[in-house]
């Protein structure tokens, strides 16, 4: 009689593939894995599984996968990377499962043996270490950046670029509509608008730091104005430190995980001297890393403790504005919906405030999102290096906000801004509806009631 082939521990060798079995030994968190009942709650929650039914796209597959390169009786191989690549890092699991697995950080930990291990060409390679290490850490790129893509708009160049049929020519048709909806970006951020500091109005709250981002400071600067100016009418103090840097989730999403370590520190030793009581932050995916470093940093001496303090300060907007002293909204008249971010929604556990700011602002009428707590497909970069998978969640999210009938579309997170941006181009709803940041519905609703209040008194 056959009997069953025994389960062989892996036996190292000197290939890449085993080399990066070796590594994921030492980076994952085995108690973390063990965590796992293998209850299959998360699999309804998660989008790679909705879209391909396949256990091994399922968080519980994918932490099996872990698990199996773990305990030595599989080696990884370009399927397993594949896997761990074609998660959104979206941590819907994280928010379904009842045993509390920290799902998004075995997948970082994963993530960093693939980046440090796993085989790929030089060229890929470059392209990480500039954008992890060189563009997205340096102030002055971001900002050279934000000047190259104004003058693209304003030049008319991008005009030209879809006008004269080029842009077919070279970009696939989600990068093209991509282009269209970016933003005007600028080379001046916040504090080159603002200065370092802004009074608090009214009944002092405390003081607070900004967090300015680094895709946020150059694109949608101006929503970084206006949570200063928010922060400022609900009482707070607000100050800015210079030092700051990117927040470093990109690079810890793709496995960079020294840079994101590096980035940590620097933004841990900005925001000591500037004395804060909170750390507000206005993107999701910002809040949600920031929030880690000390998980990050937890074996590091010198910061683990001034780490924890970072984390325990740091607060979204939304939860500082609504615990503020009350603004002074006036009328906005119109239909509104809410997109969670997945970060700021599955990473820092913000769901209610968001929604009770919206209905707090008269003459809206607030109508909630059909699985608004589904991932839009923006996830990072992953619109651009998974653009199939990303469309398709992102035109199915359109269909049920066609169901809303709303005229503004509001989300809290820069990246799922502009994938909201993209699906009204993509679902031909341009001209009944607007994508907007939270914070700039707020601010647009504060102007109006301070304007309303001014006349009165006149
Ligand atoms: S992070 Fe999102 S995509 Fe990845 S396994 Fe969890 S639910 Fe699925
Ligand atoms: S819900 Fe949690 S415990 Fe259950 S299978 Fe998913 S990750 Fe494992």
């Amino acid at each position: 009689m056959a009997t069953a082939p025994e389960k062989r521990a892996w036996t190292p060798t000197d290939s890449p593939w085993e080399t990066l079995g070796k590594g994921m030994k030492l980076t994952l968190d085995s108690d973390e894995l063990t965590h796992c009942m293998r209850c299959g709650f998360c699999l309804p929650a998660c989008p790679t599984y909705r879209e391909t039914g396949r256990e091994a796209a399922s968080p519980r597959g994918r932490i099996a996968l872990m698990k199996a390169v773990n305990d030595g009786l599989m080696a990884p191989d370009e399927a397993f990377v594949d896997q761990m690549n074609y998660c959104l890092g979206c941590r819907a699991c994280e928010s379904a499962c009842p045993a509390d697995v920290k799902f998004g950080r075995l997948l970082e930990q994963s993530r960093a043996a693939i980046h440090e291990h796993a085989p790929r060409s030089r060229r890929v390679r470059w392209m990480e270490n500039f954008f992890f290490r060189r563009f997205f850490p340096s102030r002055g790129k971001l900002r050279l950046a934000g000047a190259l893509m104004a003058f693209y708009r304003k030049s008319g160049l991008r005009w030209l670029f879809h006008r004269s049929g080029l842009a077919r020519v070279i970009l696939p048709e989600h990068l093209r509509q991509m282009d269209e909806v970016l933003p005007a970006a600028s080379s001046k951020g916040v504090v080159e608008r603002t200065g370092t500091f802004i009074p608090a109005k009214g009944e002092s709250r405390g003081r607070v730091g900004l967090f300015r981002g680094c895709i946020m400071d150059v694109a949608f600067a101006e929503t970084n104005c206006n949570t200063a100016e928010l922060l400022s009418a609900a009482g707070y103090e607000v100050v800015i430190p210079e030092t700051q840097t990117c927040c470093g989730a990109l690079q810890a999403h793709g496995g960079d995980e020294e840079q994101a370590k590096e980035q940590a520190r620097a933004n841990i030793r900005a925001f000591k001297d500037a004395k804060v009581d909170w750390i507000a932050s206005n993107a999701g995916g910002c809040g949600a890393q920031l929030v880690e470093f000390p998980y990050l940093l937890r074996d590091e001496p010198e910061y683990a403790e001034e780490a924890r303090r970072f984390g325990d300060r740091i607060r979204d907007i939304s939860q500082l504005i609504a615990s503020g002293n009350p603004l002074p909204l006036g009328e906005v008249d119109a239909c509104i919906t809410y997109q969670d971010s997945c970060h700021l929604r599955n990473g820092m556990k913000v769901s209610r405030e968001p929604r009770q700011l919206l209905s707090a602002i008269p003459g809206t009428r607030y109508m909630e999102l059909v699985e608004s707590d589904r991932c839009c497909g923006s996830a990072g970069i992953y619109n651009l290096t998974r653009p199939e998978t990303s469309m398709s969640l992102l035109d199915g999210k359109m269909e049920h906000v066609k169901e809303t009938a709303a005229d503004l579309l509001v989300t809290t997170n820069p990246g799922c801004l502009l994938q909201m941006k993209l699906g009204i181009q993509r679902a031909g709803l341009e001209d009944r509806m607007q994508a907007v940041h939270l914070v700039d519905l707020l601010a647009e609703s504060v102007r109006k009631g301070t304007r309303a209040s001014d006349e009165n008194e006149k």
